[in-house]
């Protein structure tokens, strides 16, 4: 997301005071713009510092989209990220001090106006004064936007027009190889909280169908029951997303976790979300490795399959069964949800 640089208090009033300062040099020399003609230096040193600051936080409010006019997988990746309340908090107290400063201005030009000359000086010491000290109770606020700056940068560029597939399954099953199997040039890789890799997006394009894949190294790939209530938000975040969940079983467990483990994480992942699921049983090619079973059978696969309707038997890292993948992910149906959009045709 993009927030323009935000200034600390001090770099804040440094400007404006600075350019007051400018000004009123340049009012000596009766260089001076249009709209300050006329005004006593201290007026103006006054009104354009204010100006100065209210321009910058005027930029910086305008500059942030509204959160609210977001599609809801966005919304709910500013909250697991920094939070929402927190944002329009910050947002709404930039606000304030706008408002304040031009009352300020205001109130203080008119005063220096009507003012004898020789108080002019000391009131505009005191409007500066008043200035610093709404410009620094700010400074959480700004400190905050800062934050929330640093870590929305490089939020993943979701598609809301292709159909999208989450992947799932424990670490080192081939989730990584079979994305880079099905999808084109090397998968656009973006922030996402709670991931250790960040997340990984690929996309491919049959018939016109725009097809988006998702993978979330180290956040689909663990029991839900040892998520903590933010790393399960991050989870329900890509529900607003996920057409199907193409679950991945590594049949060899090289992997280091047993079919089992594997399956059960998947019924539970499938409880979350409310959307197909095809499961992809991976390394076919070594898939007796580790089992006493010198002929090519699959058989121990038995008692799983008798209770999936969805499934391919395959390699991703030999590319077997890559084609009747991609004929899967042809199949899949996009989910129509209004969140999706921000068009009004939708709301
Ligand atoms: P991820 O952690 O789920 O993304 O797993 P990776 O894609 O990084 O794969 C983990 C390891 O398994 C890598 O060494 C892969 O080369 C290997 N691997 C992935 N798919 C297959 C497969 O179909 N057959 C074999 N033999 N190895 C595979």
């Amino acid at each position: 997301m993009m927030i323009p640089t935000i200034p600390t208090p001090d770099e804040l009033l440094d400007k404006g005071f600075r350019r007051g300062k400018k000004a009123a040099d340049l009012a000596r020399t009766s260089k001076i713009p249009k709209r300050l003609k006329g005004k006593r230096i201290e007026e103006t040193r006054v009104i354009t510092a204010c100006q100065v600051i209210k321009d910058r936080l005027k930029m910086i409010i305008d500059r942030v989209p509204d959160i609210e006019t977001l599609p809801e997988f966005y919304q709910d990746y500013i909250d697991i990220t920094v939070g929402v309340d927190d944002m329009k908090k910050a947002l709404g107290a930039l606000n304030w001090a706008y408002g304040i400063l031009t009352q300020l201005e205001k109130d203080y030009a008119g005063r220096i106006r009507r003012a004898p000359s020789e108080k002019a000086s000391s009131l505009q010491k005191q409007a500066y004064g008043r200035i610093a000290s709404v410009v620094n109770k700010i400074k959480k606020d700004l400190d905050f936007l800062d934050f929330a700056k640093a870590n929305l940068r490089n939020m993943p560029t979701i598609d809301f027009e292709a159909t999208t597939i989450v992947i799932a399954g424990f670490p080192n099953v081939g989730k990584s190889t079979l994305l880079r199997q099905i999808t084109d040039a090397t998968p656009e890789v973006a922030n996402y909280p709670f991931t250790t890799k960040g997340i990984q997006i690929g996309h491919l394009e049959r018939n016109w169908k725009k097809i988006q894949i998702i993978d979330t190294p180290g956040l689909l790939d663990r029991p839900i029951l040892d998520m903590n209530e933010i790393e399960l938000n991050a989870m329900v975040a890509l529900e607003h997303l996920a057409d199907a969940i193409f679950f991945i079983i590594d049949v060899s467990e090289t992997c280091g976790f047993t079919i089992d483990a594997q399956y059960n994480l998947s019924e539970e992942i499938n409880r979350i979300f409310d959307v197909p699921m095809v499961y992809l049983f991976n390394k076919i090619d070594i898939s007796n490795m580790n089992r006493d079973n010198s002929d090519d059978n699959l058989n121990y696969l038995d008692s799983y399959l008798d209770n999936i309707d969805d499934y391919l038997l395959i390699s991703a890292y030999e590319g077997e069964g890559i084609d009747e993948i991609i004929s899967k992910l042809e199949r899949v149906k996009k989910i129509e949800r209004k969140d999706k959009y921000n068009d009004d045709d939708y709301l």
